[in-house]
């Protein structure tokens, strides 16, 4: 895969109604707009650098809003035009993206769909087809203009770095609306690529709600999962519960050391990541496990769950047992649960219940568990 270098155009001083902030610092679906496409580049795998026109009084804004980004300022031009100019003038990579900030819904499809129009062409953008019918408007006439052969060009635009390079130079001075006029207009060829309509600019106000409505359903969905699990009490002189050692006449009977509570947990984020059960990732069979600290099993699993693209959320597990008493260690319990998942402890829950008596729990014989562990797709 050619690696590039993407430029974004984020120099607009333009407000949303009401908003003191410039478009591309306003928060959309939880995160400032800027952050949503600069974030899709930094993924991707073939992108190796990223440089974005901002106006130079709002360096401050910029930094907070993509903090954690490895990025590069450069200040924004008159035009958008120049802008691009100022940012291409820094690339470093053999290909060159140049996308709008206004553009929160581009996604990697998109961005592979341009990688491979460019092994055989030195330009490529997404383009849509016309819905609606189109008019000029002139004077108090209505004037019917064909809709045959026009399509919506959206961004990013791509270009073989030094083609386009070479497009400014004999540009000279001269502005585009893009950057596929301002190849045309050099003699380039460009190949168009399936856009994507929810890579829509944000430009009405109306359209921050749009966006926001497009880029939760895709990102904020809710996953989770459920965990039950038992195991057997003999006398002993301790035992592991959700991560903490209880000195008692007590101990749990398990191939590793049996800690029922995160056993559970670990189920239930197994379960939220679509990615099986414990037995499967660490078999009773398997003496590398033979008295195993169950913290590793919760660490495995939420890294698998990560790797599905959830981020944690809250979990909750039920310890379902007579003794030992759950109240006085529940504060350490959580803050272990809470160190091992990278949750907050307040979105930790640690609970107890006994069965009245009843059952094998009731009667001392095995302490059980459940755990409902919860997450957002991202
Ligand atoms: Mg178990």
């Amino acid at each position: 895969m050619t690696p590039f270098s993407a430029c974004i155009v984020a120099a607009g001083r333009g407000t949303r109604a009401g908003s003191a902030v410039p478009k591309q610092f306003a928060m959309v679906a939880g995160k400032p707009l800027l952050r949503w496409s600069v974030e899709v580049f930094a993924a991707h795998p073939a992108c190796r650098q990223i440089i974005i026109a901002i106006p130079a009084s709002e360096r401050g804004r910029a930094g907070t809003a993509l903090t954690g980004l490895d990025v590069a300022f450069v200040n924004g031009g008159e035009t958008r035009t120049r802008s691009v100019r100022a940012c291409v003038g820094k690339a470093d990579q053999p290909l060159v993206f140049i996308h709008d900030a206004a553009r929160p819904g581009l996604t990697s499809a998109t961005i592979d769909r341009l990688l491979d129009a460019l092994e055989t062409a030195p330009g490529s953008a997404p383009a849509l087809p016309m819905a609606d019918a189109l008019a000029r408007v002139a004077g108090r006439g209505v004037e019917p203009v064909s809709r045959d052969g026009l399509m919506r060009i959206q961004t990013p635009q791509a270009f073989h770095t030094s083609a386009i390079v070479n497009a400014f130079e004999t540009a000279g001075g001269a502005d585009f609306p893009d950057e596929v006029s301002l190849a045309r207009a050099a003699g380039l060829d460009v190949t168009l690529v399936q856009g994507d309509e929810k890579a829509f600019k944000v430009t009405f106000p109306d359209d921050f709600s749009r966006a926001e409505a497009a880029l939760s359903a895709a990102t904020g969905l809710p996953v989770m999962g459920t965990g039950f699990d038992v195991h057997r009490l003999r006398s002993g002189e301790g035992l592991h519960l959700c991560g903490v050692f209880i000195t008692c006449d007590m101990a749990l009977v398990g191939h590793s050391d049996a800690d029922v509570g995160l056993h559970a947990l670990t189920d239930a984020v197994l379960g939220a990541a679509g990615a099986g059960d414990i037995g499967q990732h660490f078999p009773p069979s398997d003496q590398r496990w033979r008295g195993a600290d169950s913290a590793q099993f919760l660490v495995h699993a939420m890294e698998l769950a990560r790797e599905a693209g959830i981020r944690p959320v809250h979990a909750d597990i039920t310890l379902i047992c007579e003794r030992p008493k759950i109240g006085p260690l529940r504060d350490a319990m959580r803050a272990r649960v809470a160190e091992l998942t990278g949750l907050a402890p307040a979105r930790v829950n640690i609970k107890a219940t006994t069965t009245e008596k009843l059952g094998f729990t009731g009667r001392g014989e095995g302490i059980a568990a459940q755990a409902a562990f919860t997450g957002v797709l991202t």
